[in-house]
């Protein structure tokens, strides 16, 4: 978990998402295509179609911490010893799979 600051959210196609937003998502070196592949992979019933919710935001210096059962990543519930939920895991070895491609 983190404390963040949160700046105004957009709603657009997940397929209108530029290298320059793959990047700031966390992903340099991934391309937009292989970034929409993973994000339908990983959200079920996501397509390249679907409109998305797009939520800037920055970390504020010193306000991450994390939490045994919630992902560090993402906030979401992860098993009772972890920090890391499923989803985020599961990113993590798609990321490790393309540098192999
Ligand atoms: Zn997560």
């Amino acid at each position: 978990m983190a404390i963040i600051r949160v700046n105004e959210p957009s709603r657009e196609k997940l397929s209108a998402i530029t290298p320059e937003d793959v990047e700031a998502e966390g992903f340099p070196g991934m391309t937009p295509t292989q970034f929409i592949r993973m994000f339908c992979d990983s959200h079920e019933s996501c397509r390249p179609s679907t409109i998305i919710t797009r939520i800037p935001y920055a970390y504020v210096p010193g306000g991450r911490f994390t939490l045994p059962g919630f992902c560090r990543f993402c906030g979401d519930r992860a098993a009772a010893t972890s920090t890391k939920c499923s989803k985020c895991e599961f990113v993590d070895q798609f990321s490790e799979s393309l540098k192999h491609d």
